[in-house]
């Protein structure tokens, strides 16, 4: 299958996972306008909307005619509970129907769902769904992995299967936004213990079953699709970012911050991005074989959280399973083959 070169636009400050109030001006549209259609020469061919209540965004119209006149696809990605709304502006703004909707979904019923997404937002989430059914939209479920909805893995890939989704893809919660989520995060070993249930099950069924990236891996080498530069990701500041994973309420060190789009063009930020994966690569590899790694490093993006400094959240609480330990603990051991 070809692969799809995607520009992710993060329109307003917020990310899936992440239910405060952040504050901020949302990105321009007219500096979305100006990267889609510099994105087209370089090969861009859909691009992703992320953000909370991007109903809401007031130049969406700005963005539906930036995708027309480039001939771009418009995917949508969050809380499966603004989805639909968002879709329904889109479409008012102008735009056709969405390329593909990757909708987030925390539980198989309404009652997991809603306890850890907010009232009302299973039977939002699932309006979406037949929304993407009616309008022949491409489906992705995604669900995140947690303590709460663990019990229903099963039934949340035969409720994808009945609505029609093309795949359903299991997820570590994003890291990025660990210490705001108000509930525990998953740690490492029940991960792990999940993610063997899931390769099982996957052979059970007809519907594709994904295992996100962020889950732990022994190949070392494995590129994801930001480093490989198969995303663009540009934050809600205008910042060309590493990738859009990172994206989250603690800004860490910075250092995944790429270009400043008001001040460069995407061509010369894509310049600087290819020499900041290259860079980043090498070094991670030497990590690698230098043995200079925590054991939790073989999730793939704890390595990118820990390496940019985003792991704050993990110092105190719940979250305290997933502090970067010493090169050498034997606590969350990463198992035979893997450095400890
Ligand atoms: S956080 Fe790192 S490993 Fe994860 S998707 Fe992003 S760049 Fe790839």
């Amino acid at each position: 299958m070809r692969r799809v070169f995607r520009l992710h636009l993060q329109l307003t400050p917020g990310v899936p996972g992440d239910n405060g109030e952040p504050s901020g001006e949302p990105l321009p549209g007219a500096l979305a306008a100006r990267l889609i259609a510099a994105g087209a020469p370089l090969g861009v061919q859909r691009v992703r909307l992320w953000g909370h209540h991007l109903e809401a965004y007031p130049d969406l119209s700005q963005i539906a005619s930036a995708c027309r006149e480039q001939d771009m696809g418009l995917e949508l990605a969050g809380e499966g509970h603004e989805m639909f709304a968002l879709a329904q502006a889109l479409e008012r703004a102008g735009a056709t129907a969405p390329a593909g909707i990757r909708l987030l979904l925390r539980g198989a019923c309404e009652a997991t769902h809603d306890h850890l997404s907010v009232d009302g937002s299973f039977r939002r989430a699932m309006q979406a769904a037949s929304y993407c059914f009616a309008r022949k939209v491409p489906l992705d479920i995604v669900v995140e992995i947690e303590p709460a909805n663990r019990s229903e893995i099963a039934e949340v890939i035969l409720l994808a299967a009945a609505l029609r989704a093309e795949r359903v893809v299991f997820a570590l919660p994003r890291l990025a936004v660990g210490g705001v989520r108000g509930r525990p995060f998953p740690p490492p070993n029940a991960v792990d213990e999940h993610k063997r249930e899931l390769e099982r099950l996957r052979e059970a069924f007809r519907l594709e079953v994904n295992l996100d990236i962020g889950l732990r891996e022994p190949d070392v080498l494995l590129g994801c699709r930001s480093l490989c530069l198969g995303d663009l990701s540009v934050n809600w500041c205008g910042q060309l970012t590493l990738c859009q994973e990172l994206w989250g309420p603690d800004s860490g060190d910075g250092s995944d911050v790429v270009a400043d789009l008001h001040e460069v063009t995407l061509p010369e930020a894509v310049k600087e991005l290819i020499a900041r994966i290259t860079t980043f690569r090498q070094e991670r590899l030497r990590d690698w074989t230098s043995g200079g790694l925590v054991p939790l490093d073989r999730f793939f993006c704890y390595y990118c959280h820990r390496r940019f400094g985003k792991l704050r959240w993990t110092e105190q609480g719940a979250g305290r399973a997933w502090a970067p330990r010493q090169r050498g603990s034997t606590t969350n051991s990463p198992g035979p083959g893997h450095e400890a």
